[in-house]
């Protein structure tokens, strides 16, 4: 089904999620839950999404990248499925992205975030998994698990001068970087 999303300004926002406890990834509920986060991913034309977003509680967050995105990054990242995820970060060294999110719409913000990480998570099926990822997918993934944390990325912007309407960014920034 379908969800409304919760927008920036909705406290759910700023909360931090709760562990979901093993049984409940075998139930028919979280079967459920991992579909509206799909379903709703795919309508609103997002390439991650995070339970909090669709007014739920709990730590669990969806990413697929599939080809050239909106964000202009050709790269592909299958559906995959973030449960009580655990990152850690594997270099200081930085790298800047223009951000957009399902809960702040028509907005875009510049981001620098560590450029490589290690996310220890469960899989759908319950399954301990590890992965080690760099550059782009290393922002998307970090953006959707803070929505786990209650945190947005406009928290993370540090020169409130990188902050664009969409049409904006298109119309001016995008020009400029093809310059
Ligand atoms: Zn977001």
């Amino acid at each position: 089904m379908i969800r409304p999303i919760c927008r920036m300004g909705n406290p759910i926002l700023r909360k931090k999620a709760t562990l979901i406890p093993k049984e409940f990834i075998d139930s028919d509920e979280f079967d459920q839950l991992l579909r509206d986060l799909k379903e709703s991913m795919n309508h609103y034309g997002g390439i991650g999404i995070a339970a909090p977003q669709i007014g739920i509680n709990y730590q669990v967050a969806i990413i697929e990248l599939v080809g050239l995105n909106k964000y202009g990054e050709e790269i592909n990242f299958p559906f995959s499925v973030f449960i009580n995820p655990e990152i850690t970060y594997l270099t200081e060294e930085t790298q800047g992205f223009w951000e957009g999110c399902l809960s702040v719409p028509g907005l875009r913000g510049f981001v620098e975030r560590p450029n490589k990480i290690q996310v220890n998570f469960l899989n759908e099926k319950g399954e301990a998994k590890e992965i080690i990822a760099e550059g782009f997918l290393a922002t998307v993934i970090q953006h959707e698990l803070d929505h786990l944390e209650g945190i947005l990325y406009v928290d993370r912007i540090k020169d409130t001068r990188l902050i664009s309407y969409q049409e904006e960014f298109d119309k001016f920034i995008v020009q400029r970087t093809l310059d």
